[in-house]
């Protein structure tokens, strides 16, 4: 049977640039270590300065701001974990206060919610946007960090990341202070979304590898060079000391070829994939009575569709899907082997028995108008 994958935003399939990256690399293996002062050192030195380099020029930052992970996990516990060591080191006898959005991936909410904080939730709208004057009006005194995901991963809506941001800058100037640090967490919104650091008046930014069509296992957390950060990984002192561990270069060359190809063809790769997103949005309203679109007059990045179906009840409605060929994403979550409601629907209102409706499809580079249409009516099938 022909499978069609439409789970991008989970993991998107090797860009043809970054397997060229792999089969040339792979008759030729780097070996050596950047930190290695030796020739063989040097050469992979080398490699990763040009990642660091590639990446640096598309988000308009410095090579040194690139500060590369093992992935999206990895920077935004970096960044929060750092950020309040940095805070507590100035603040000794205070306790630090997070602002997030209710929508925030759990690499970014379990996170903040361990360190000890004082944690206040952002609320979003029914369409699954935050209000940017909600953000500005929690910051205190007592601000560390905030939080907000550019575009969220279940349900694809854009959040104001530039307005935000805007809006911390000019109370942190108001109250004469580097505090608090804004982060977005950016891996669904790039190449959809402006992600240029002129544009976004955020602090830190946060990727990841293989929802790009790069390895998994690389990512990166950008941040500007004044940021208040302490490292909280401690060693060899790599990446300028922000994140020790001898670097994935392989995998860093991965990451920036995949921020560079999309870069050069992102307007045609975004057209496409809009023109994907409309087809599929309406084929089902042409079709289909009961599938509610989430978010569906917000602006939304293109290659999420997040579906909600009212009889669907748990996960057994995208094994069903599989079986008929399809990968696509429940919206619900597994945790230590139970299921749990989607947080984004019951963040946007929904009941704990309606949460599990949800039905995620991400769409990219090797998706075509056939898969859409053949999806839809598998879709059909398993509404029955
Ligand atoms: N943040 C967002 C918005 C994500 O979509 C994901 C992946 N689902 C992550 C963080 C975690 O990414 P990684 O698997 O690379 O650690």
């Amino acid at each position: 049977m022909k499978r069609i994958y439409l789970d991008y935003a989970a993991s998107a399939p090797l860009l043809p640039k970054v397997k060229e990256i792999l089969e040339a690399y792979g008759a030729n293996p780097l070996s050596g270590n950047p930190s290695s002062l030796h020739q063989e050192g040097r050469v992979v030195r080398a490699e990763l300065d040009r990642a660091h380099t590639a990446i640096a020029s598309v988000f308009g930052v410095h090579p040194t701001e690139v500060v590369l992970t093992s992935g999206a996990t990895e920077s935004n516990t970096l960044i929060i974990r750092g950020v309040i060591a940095a805070w507590r080191d100035e603040h000794p006898d205070e306790t630090p206060h997070v602002i997030m959005s209710a929508i925030e991936h759990p690499s970014w909410y379990n996170t903040a919610r361990d360190v000890g904080a004082d944690v206040t939730v952002i609320p979003v709208s029914k369409e699954g946007v935050v209000k940017v004057t909600d953000f500005v009006s929690a910051v205190t005194e007592s601000t560390a960090l905030v939080g907000c995901m550019y575009v969220s991963n279940e349900i694809g809506t854009i959040q104001p990341i530039a307005e935000i941001g805007k809006g911390i800058e000019a109370w942190r100037s108001e109250h004469k202070t580097s505090w608090p640090v804004f982060h977005t967490d950016a891996v669904q919104a790039f190449p959809w979304c402006n992600t240029h650091f002129g544009h976004l008046h955020v602090d830190a930014l946060t990727l990841s590898g293989h929802k790009l069509g790069a390895l998994p296992g690389i990512g990166a957390l950008i941040i500007k060079r004044h940021t208040p950060y302490k490292s909280i990984l401690r060693g060899g002192g790599q990446e300028w000391g922000f994140r020790a561990g001898t670097e994935n270069v392989l995998g860093a060359l991965t990451l920036a070829t995949a921020v560079q190809s999309l870069d050069h063809r992102r307007e045609t790769v975004v057209a496409q994939v809009e023109l994907l997103q409309k087809a599929l949005e309406s084929r089902l309203a042409a079709d289909l009575i009961d599938v509610r679109i989430i978010g569906h007059s917000a602006s939304r990045a293109p290659h999420i569709v997040y579906i909600w179906l009212p009889n669907v009840v748990d996960e057994s409605f995208v094994h069903k899907l599989d079986l008929a060929g399809f990968a696509v994403s429940s919206g619900s979550a597994c945790s230590s082997g139970a299921m749990l409601p989607s947080h984004t629907l019951l963040a946007l209102g929904y009941s704990d028995a309606e949460a599990f409706g949800g039905v995620r499809i991400s769409v990219g580079h090797n998706t075509t108008e056939d898969d859409v249409n053949a999806f839809v009516d598998a879709l059909k099938a398993a509404i029955g």
